[in-house]
């Protein structure tokens, strides 16, 4: 395949017509394949089967009887074997249910309604509030903002997270900007790690708003891609030295760890940001599900802790990015009309294609049986305003499907792209 952007019309329109037999071919195959949403496949989750029988008769934890209510922060133990990941002590850590989303989400909504410790009055009291939205995003912080009328401010990432030029100069000007999504590691749908000089300037920063906050969805934590474990300054510690203890707010799960489905999610933060969560929390609930508590910290003990888990993950997951990346590198890598991402964690590829192309993809990969996220989805209000986004995400399927899906859908990159550039050539 020659470099598309560059051929002529005649070399286009025999390139098109190649391709486009391809992809009959592709759809005559009648395959079902999903690339969707980022789900642990089922062979990830057998590796914590044993959730299923645990914590069997014995429901002590300690002298925590872990049947009763109570212990709203959640067990010590379990506290103290997740919260070395996230770079705070198990004092500044609080269990919550199955979804660090539930957690961000009521973290917003205690914000709106109650405002946070330093907050002169409840955001929902100001004129309007804004939350900065690094694009390509992950689209459930949006909707978030969406739910609840908070407006969205995109704001570009680079290798090395979001632009920080922009993000200085955006929280310095406007008292309404009251925060900002952040997945500091292995970000979705990127891969992208904030650069130690990036979490820096977000600990640093002065804010118009004297209670910024940091939404710091560290959902890939420990989510390894390769034998290289990558680390990210602690944004904890660094808010404190700059003077602003309580800027971050720590969320995390074990969702892609053991059960996306019955795991625990985690709020992490300075202590009176812990405070100011329980205080809230403690509305909602008379204690969490220590039950499960209980049979994740058995879980760990038994299997070598989270590391020894995470590396089972990788042998499973790594395989399935390595396949997508070959099939695109072989498929599309000379043609121009695509660049990729290549994660070194995480659960996304960002497939990045020519402009005004990447609905058109989504579309014909649907016909072809391949279900993409919808293009737009990494966006505010699902405006990708280039509609070049594409988010892959290829833990669900076995490694076969994932195959043949990164097959079809690089098809259907060089066909979307073959008739756009037919169409400005014809224009
Ligand atoms: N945060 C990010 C960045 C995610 O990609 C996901 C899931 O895809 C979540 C949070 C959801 O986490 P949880 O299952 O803990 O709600």
């Amino acid at each position: 395949m020659h470099n598309l952007t560059t051929a002529g019309v005649a070399e286009l329109r025999a390139a098109h017509e190649d391709i486009r037999r391809r992809y009959q071919a592709f759809a005559e195959r009648k395959l079902k394949l999903n690339l969707t949403r980022g789900k642990p496949s089922s062979q990830q989750l057998d590796l914590c089967n044993e959730l299923l029988s645990l914590p069997g008769a014995d429901y002590l934890a300690g002298a925590v009887d872990t049947r009763n209510y109570g212990e709203l922060q959640g067990l010590p133990e379990l506290r103290a074997q997740l919260a070395p990941f996230f770079g705070v002590t198990a004092d500044r850590v609080i269990l919550g249910g199955n979804a660090s989303l539930s957690l961000m989400h009521d973290a917003v909504v205690y914000s709106l309604l109650k405002g946070t410790i330093d907050s002169q009055q409840p955001w929902s009291r100001e004129s309007r509030v804004a939350l900065l939205c690094p694009v390509p995003g992950y689209d459930r912080h949006f909707s978030i903002c969406a739910q609840f009328g908070i407006e969205m401010i995109p704001v570009p990432m680079l290798d090395t997270g979001p632009d920080m030029a922009v993000v200085e100069r955006l929280v310095a000007a406007d008292a309404q900007i009251k925060g900002m999504w952040c997945v500091p590691k292995y970000s979705n749908p990127c891969g992208t790690v904030y650069s130690n000089e990036t979490v820096e300037r977000l600990a640093k920063m002065k804010t118009a708003a004297r209670d910024f906050r940091l939404f710091w969805d560290n959902a890939y934590a420990v989510h390894h891609l390769t034998a290289e474990r990558v680390e990210i300054p602690n944004v904890d510690e660094l808010c404190a030295r700059h003077g602003h203890p309580n800027r971050a707010f720590i969320f995390g799960s074990t969702s892609k760890i053991t059960f996306a489905g019955a795991g625990v999610a985690l709020f992490a933060g300075s202590k009176d940001n812990v405070a100011w969560y329980l205080k809230n929390m403690s509305i909602q609930t008379i204690g969490g599900d220590k039950v499960n508590q209980l049979r994740h910290i058995r879980l760990f003990n038994r299997n070598g802790g989270v590391t020894a888990l995470m590396e089972r993950h990788r042998e499973i997951l790594a395989p399935k990015f390595e396949q997508v990346l070959k099939t695109f590198e072989q498929q599309l890598g000379a043609s121009g009309v695509a660049r990729w991402t290549r994660p070194r964690g995480g659960y996304f590829i960002s497939l990045e294609v020519l402009d005004g192309c990447a609905k058109q993809v989504v579309k014909l990969a649907k016909e072809a049986g391949v279900e993409l996220t919808p293009a737009g989805a990494t966006h505010p209000l699902g405006k990708d305003e280039h509609d070049r986004f594409i988010r892959i995400a290829p833990s669900f399927p076995e490694l076969p499907e994932v195959a043949q899906a990164a097959e079809g859908v690089a098809v259907c990159v060089l066909l979307a792209a073959t008739e756009k550039l037919l169409q400005s050539h014809a224009g």
